[in-house]
């Protein structure tokens, strides 16, 4: 999967996402994070990429042309257009079936991160696929948003991880939360790890972390059950819960 990311502070990526899992997967070659300098593509001697809103109000804008030909300069003479990302909180919320989908769908992602109080809206239209939101929130700038879709999106891409398992039992991916996680010692501040996950007994194991990802998912997030794929006997296990 190859990430260009069109931004005006590419120093911002590379101390989070050269570290840790995505710096590794960067390393093997698994994924490619390329950042554009839109300010590489301003058109005048100050090195300028933003303007006053026509019509007035606060702050400025980044203009349309350093955005457009920052794009151009990954997507020109491709046999195909890369899926275009803007970074914005007017976007659909990012889930992690969003994750799942665009680490499938797609080898080539454009992520644009706007600044300010945002983008010239005909770029926008010129090049952008989908706006992508993280929250309902403001942030300064598109980077910390992109950083997280380039982090999730490229868990999911075959290799990252060790193995399968290692993201399909978590909080999200099968519309749960993930069951209560334990690791040395046994006995810490005077709380034991749970009996079960000592016993070596994997099918016991197994039920007791899917009845704890149930409860979890109960108290921190009730309303992701609905949704959720229960048997019949995890069903009236919520209403069990719900009437304790
Ligand atoms: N004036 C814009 C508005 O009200 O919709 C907000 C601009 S915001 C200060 C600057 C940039 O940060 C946006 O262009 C966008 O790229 C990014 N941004 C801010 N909040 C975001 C969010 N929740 N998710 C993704 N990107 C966001």
């Amino acid at each position: 999967m190859k990430f260009d990311i069109l931004t005006l502070f590419p120093e911002m990526f590379e101390a989070v996402l050269d570290s840790s899992i995505i710096g590794r997967a960067k390393d093997k070659g698994l994924i490619v994070l390329n950042y554009i300098q839109i300010r590489d593509f301003a058109f005048n001697k100050y090195r300028q990429v933003d303007d006053y809103p026509y019509g007035g109000g606060a702050g400025m804008v980044m203009q349309a042309e350093p955005i457009y030909q920052a794009y151009l300069s990954v997507a020109d003479g491709l046999d195909y257009k890369p899926h275009t990302i803007y970074m914005s909180p007017q976007g659909r919320t990012f889930r992690q079936s969003k994750a799942v989908r665009l680490a499938k769908k797609y080898n080539h992602i454009v992520i644009i991160c706007g600044h300010y109080e945002g983008v010239d809206q005909r770029v926008l239209d010129e090049i952008v696929d989908e706006e992508v939101s993280i929250g309902d929130f403001v942030l300064t700038g598109g980077e910390i948003a992109a950083m997280a879709v380039v982090d999730a999106v490229s868990r999911m891409i075959p290799g990252v991880l060790k193995s399968e398992e290692a993201f399909s039992e978590e909080s999200h991916y099968c519309g749960l939360l993930e069951y209560p996680q334990y690791t040395r010692p046994e006995v810490w501040h005077g709380m034991t790890v749970p009996e079960t996950l000592m016993s070596g007994h994997h099918k016991n194991i197994t039920a007791w972390k899917r009845r704890k990802s149930i409860e979890n998912t109960f108290h921190k997030r009730r309303g992701m059950l609905a949704k959720a794929s229960l048997t019949d006997e995890e069903r009236d296990y919520v209403e069990r819960l719900k009437n304790k």
